[in-house]
C-alpha cells in the first residue's frame, strides 16, 4: 500500500529519498506506466517519489556535434522541438507515433528508456546512434551506453537510488537522410509489430554508411550490421535493398535463436515474412528523401 508520496525539488533529495527507502520506493515520472503497473499489481511500492516536476529535465539542446535531452522531456516535447526535427527527424517520426494523446504529453524520454520495452519505438530510433545516458545518484554520476544501459527485456543495469537525467545523441554526419517505420496491427499509433529506423549517407549517388535498427522483434532494439556492411560503398538499388532485407531477415532469425526467443507463433511468423520487403520499402523511402 502506498503510504507516502514524495515530492522532491532537487535531483540530489530525489536520490537521498530513494536511498532511504530502498526497494520500498518506486520512481515516477510521467507515471503512464507506473499507473499501469500499479492496477495490476505487478510493482507494490509504500513510497512514490515523483520527479516530475523536477527543474532542468526538460531541456533540449545542441552541445557541439551532440543533441542534448533532459530525461523529463515529454513524446509531446519531441514532436513540436524544431532542434530534434531538424537534426533527428526519425526521433520526432517515432514520437508521433506513439499512441493516444494523453500519453504523449505525460509519457516521458526516461520513462520511455528506463521501462525498456523491446517494442518502445523511441528505443529503437535512440538504437540507431551512438547514444548515452546519465544516470545521478547522491555521490555523483555515471555515463553509459545506451548499448550497456539496456539488458534485456525491460531490463536495465540503472541501480534503485539512480535517476536517469539526460541522453546524448551523437549526430550522424550532416547530410545523413534518416526515417523510421513502424508496422503495427490496426493504425499507425498502435503497438509495434515491428519497427525500423534507417540512416543512409549518401556521397556522389554512392552509400558511404548505413545504419539499421530493428525494434520490436528481439529483446531489445539490433543494430542490423549484416546488412549495413553490405549497403556500404554501393549505388543504391531496388535490388540492393532487397538483398539487404534478406540479410536483415537472417540475422534476426540468428539472434532470435540465439536468444531463445519462439518465432512460430502467428505474429511471429508474420513479421519475419514481412520482414525482407519492409527493410527494402524503408530503405528505398530513406533514399528518396531529401537530406
Ligand atoms: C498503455 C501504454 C501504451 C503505450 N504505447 C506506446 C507506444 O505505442 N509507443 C511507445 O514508444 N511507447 C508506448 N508506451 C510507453 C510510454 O509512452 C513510454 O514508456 C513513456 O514515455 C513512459 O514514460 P513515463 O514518464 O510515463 O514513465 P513512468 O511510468 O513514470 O516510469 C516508467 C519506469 O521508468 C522509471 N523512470 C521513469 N523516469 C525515470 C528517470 N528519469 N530515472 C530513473 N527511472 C525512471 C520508473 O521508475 C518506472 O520504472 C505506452 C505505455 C502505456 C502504459
Amino acid at each position: 500500500m502506498i503510504r507516502s508520496f514524495l515530492r522532491p525539488v532537487t535531483i540530489y533529495d530525489a536520490c537521498q529519498q530513494m536511498r532511504d527507502h530502498g526497494e520500498n520506493a518506486v520512481l515516477v515520472a510521467g507515471a503512464t506506466h507506473v499507473v499501469n503497473e500499479l492496477h495490476r499489481g505487478l510493482i507494490n511500492p509504500s513510497v512514490l517519489v515523483d520527479i516530475y516536476r523536477l527543474n532542468g529535465l526538460d531541456v533540449i539542446c545542441m552541445e557541439g556535434e551532440e543533441l542534448m535531452l533532459g530525461s523529463l522531456v515529454t513524446i509531446s516535447e519531441l514532436i513540436a522541438s524544431s532542434v530534434v526535427r531538424q537534426f533527428v527527424p526519425a526521433l520526432c517520426q517515432a514520437a508521433q507515433s506513439v499512441g493516444g494523446k494523453q500519453r504523449r504529453n505525460r509519457g516521458t524520454l526516461g520513462g520511455s528508456i528506463v521501462h525498456a520495452d523491446p517494442g518502445d519505438e523511441i528505443l529503437s530510433v535512440l538504437s540507431a546512434f551512438d547514444c548515452c545516458v546519465v544516470l545521478k545518484d547522491i555521490e555523483g554520476e555515471r555515463v553509459l551506453d545506451l548499448r550497456e544501459f539496456i539488458s534485456g527485456i525491460r531490463q536495465t543495469t540503472i541501480r534503485n537510488d539512480e535517476i536517469l537525467t539526460e541522453v546524448r545523441i551523437r549526430l550522424p554526419e550532416r547530410g545523413s537522410r534518416m526515417s523510421f517505420r513502424k508496422v503495427s496491427r490496426r493504425n499507425a499509433s498502435s503497438s509495434s509489430v515491428m519497427n525500423l529506423t534507417c540512416l543512409l549517407l549518401l556521397k556522389d549517388n554512392r552509400i558511404v554508411c548505413a545504419r539499421l535498427a530493428l525494434g520490436s522483434v528481439l529483446t531489445k532494439a539490433h543494430r542490423m550490421s549484416d546488412a549495413e556492411v553490405l549497403l556500404a560503398q554501393k549505388k543504391p538499388s531496388r535490388t540492393l535493398f532487397e538483398k539487404a532485407g534478406s540479410l536483415v531477415l537472417n540475422q534476426a532469425l540468428q539472434e532470435a535463436e540465439s536468444e531463445g526467443l519462439g518465432i512460430v507463433d502467428s505474429v511471429g511468423s508474420y513479421k519475419f515474412s514481412l520482414m525482407p520487403h519492409f527493410v527494402a520499402q524503408v530503405l528505398t523511402e530513406t533514399w528518396e528523401r531529401k537530406e
